[in-house]
């Protein structure tokens, strides 16, 4: 197969596309290359698919999550779960009929195309979102929560649809069930079918008689549920996971919505989060740094001994390899760099100023600094860019 091209490309939007201008984009591009609309061109088709295939990606925010972090790689061929030639054109009918709407048009001239029409779409209620608190631990690490969260559920006792006992239901006899009502106009495009809610069911195809005591013709409830969770090594702050079916179902029938939970960083009290490394700021006598030591310093999972050697220079960085963040993606692991930070005392005793003015002219007190003695600059140009 030939290298793939980026989904955001494909359907011209950035990557901070919101959900509205990313139907926009894919309707337009869909119209375009319609192969209906291009007989004569062979290379529409491909491009028609390549567009639905993106869309349905970008457009489900577990794919558009699992797109961002490990591009064309993450998808594992399992892109909406297509064979390897992609979606086929009854796929892009039936999934992705609800793009062009309604009362479009266009909405009866794709699904006209596929040769069904008036068929029910399958209603899905809507996403719950909340926020997590993660600490650094937690985060360079990964873990599992369990999440309380309050969501509309099917109702057991009339079965979701609202009705007393679940049997008190009709058919809508102005749309025979489909939901849709329809005429007949002239586009652009000829003459087509124009579907529209119907207006004595809402859509829903069925009407309730009795309505159900327990949920008073909902088709579902407010439940609290205690959903596990499993977070990835590596997330940062505003990263969204989530969790598909664990939202909202719609009233009397459907599939549910997703639980969607954005990550929020606690910070730590020690150590400073720099990608995947982490940062530790010590501090150490002079003399400790002139006669050299062996200090301890806290890391993400415990403690640390270092050693300083003697003649230690503030601003040293220390690197503790594989102390750091694991990779989101789940190779290797950042970093702890510890930072030293000599602390010149800020007020003397008489004994210990006298002490220090007979050291003062002392010839290994003078500052000498050797051109191996690497200023701040290349010593951060080092270490992030090195
Ligand atoms: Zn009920
Ligand atoms: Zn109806």
């Amino acid at each position: 197969m030939a290298t793939k091209r980026d989904y955001y490309e494909i359907l011209g939007v950035d990557k901070n596309v919101s959900s509205e201008d990313l139907k926009k984009a894919y309707r337009k591009m869909a119209i375009k290359y319609h192969p209906d609309k291009n007989p004569d061109d062979p290379t529409a088709e491909e491009k028609f698919k390549e567009a639905a295939e993106a869309y349905d990606v970008l457009n489900d925010p577990q794919k558009r999550a699992r797109y961002d972090q490990f591009g064309h790689a993450g998808m594992g061929g399992a892109a909406g779960g297509y064979g390897a030639g992609g979606p086929t054109m009854e796929d892009i009918f039936s999934q992705f009929g609800d793009v062009f709407g309604d009362d479009s048009p266009f909405g009866s001239f794709f699904r006209g195309a596929n040769g069904g029409g008036g068929r029910q779409r399958v209603r899905r209620g809507s996403d719950l979102r909340i926020k997590l608190k993660l600490n650094l631990q937690e985060v360079a690490n990964g873990v599992e929560k369990k999440i309380k969260v309050k969501r509309h559920v099917t109702c057991n006792t009339c079965g979701g649809n609202g009705s007393k006992n679940g049997t008190a239901v009709q058919t809508c006899s102005t749309c025979q069930g489909t939901g849709q009502t329809r005429k007949v106009v002239n586009t652009m495009l000829g003459q087509m079918v124009s579907t529209s809610t119907c207006p004595t069911c809402n859509g829903e195809g069925k009407i309730v008689t009795d309505r159900c005591d327990a949920c008073f013709g909902e088709g579902r409830v407010l439940q609290e549920d205690v959903i596990p969770i499993k977070i990835p090594a590596g997330v940062a702050e505003g990263i969204q996971l989530s969790v598909g079916g664990k939202g909202n179902v719609p009233p009397r029938g459907g599939v549910a919505g997703d639980l969607l939970i954005v990550i929020e960083e606690e910070e730590d009290a020690d150590l400073k989060r720099d990608g995947n490394n982490v940062v530790f700021d010590l501090y150490v006598s002079f003399i400790d740094a002139a006669i050299g030591t062996s200090v301890e310093v806290p890391t993400i999972d415990g403690k640390a001994r270092i050693t300083l050697d003697p003649g230690t220079q503030s601003g040293k960085i220390l690197r503790l390899k594989g102390k750091g963040i694991k990779e989101l993606n789940g190779y290797g692991r950042g970093d702890e760099l510890v930072h030293v930070n000599v602390w010149t005392p800020k007020t003397l005793s008489s004994e210990e100023r006298s002490i220090l003015e007979k050291l003062r002219n002392s010839p290994n007190f003078q500052p000498k600094p050797n051109k191996n003695e690497k200023g701040f600059f290349d010593k951060m140009k080092d270490f992030f860019h090195g």
